[in-house]
């Protein structure tokens, strides 16, 4: 098999916010879906590279934040494919109950307050569940590469290792400013919000000591290994919570 390439489709412009297509030998994996309606943006970028929605065999939901699964159930309806994602989100995939919320400073409070990453969105059941530590081979679908269980930012948030020592890590980390992306993208953040800091650096710690060399982000990016290093380290000295931290419902 070739090695996968990666594809960032910008659901918001300026890297603020990104779902990814990973193109392989056999087929094509979406990597998130965007804020609901973000079907038009997944065409476009298909289109510009010869591909239609039908080429895609998977759709992975790195978590249930509404900018990465806001999109989910209305792109399984026009292509076809099975969702994969983890089982620690299922309740608020099927909108069962409401999120919990850590900001990790004063951007998360404020944007908290706007409502906008609350917002509702269609409820879905993914078609493959995966369990805890569980990790899931794409070859399957086309793609030299894995589907991991990487806790932290939520507890059934999911990373994608490809052959070539790219990640996919979703909001695990970010880059830029405010949301992440705009400026200063190769200088890593914490995103918005973040369940669980010290969970967020072991799993990063993983997959810079597994040999990853660059992550994709949903918010900024992409990162080589030495600043994620350098960001895992810097959460191990937060301790257990970072006192600016705040969690709501
Ligand atoms: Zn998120
Ligand atoms: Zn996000």
């Amino acid at each position: 098999m070739a090695a996968p390439r990666i594809i960032r489709i910008a659901i918001l412009p300026f890297g603020m916010v990104n779902c990814h297509l990973i193109i392989g030998d056999g087929g094509c994996v979406l990597v998130d879906a965007g804020l609901p309606g973000s079907e038009g943006k997944v065409a476009r970028a298909l289109k510009r590279h010869g591909l239609t929605f039908a080429d895609i065999r998977l759709i992975v939901i790195t978590h249930a934040h509404v900018d990465h699964a806001g999109g989910a159930a209305r792109l399984r309806q026009l292509t076809g494919a099975p969702v994969l994602a983890h089982c620690g989100d299922l309740a608020y995939y099927r909108q069962l109950m409401p999120m919990t919320f850590c900001s990790t400073g004063w951007f998360g409070r404020l944007f908290l307050k706007t409502g906008l990453i609350r917002q509702p969105y269609v409820p879905f059941t993914p078609d493959i569940l995966m369990d805890d530590g569980q990790v899931v081979q794409l070859s399957q679908y086309g793609v030299e590469g894995v589907a991991r269980h990487t806790p932290g930012h939520t507890a059934g948030s999911v990373s994608i290792e490809l052959a070539g020592g790219e990640v996919l890590v979703g909001d695990l980390i970010a880059s830029g400013i405010l949301l992440g992306g705009l400026v200063r993208t190769g200088h890593a953040i914490r995103p918005p919000f973040e369940d669980d800091p010290q969970a967020t650096a072991a799993a990063l710690q993983q997959l810079v000591d597994a040999g990853m060399q660059t992550f994709y982000l949903g918010h900024g990016g992409p990162l080589p290994a030495a600043e994620v290093r350098a960001h895992a380290g810097r959460l191990r000295r937060l301790g257990c919570r970072h006192p600016d931290d705040s969690c709501v419902k």
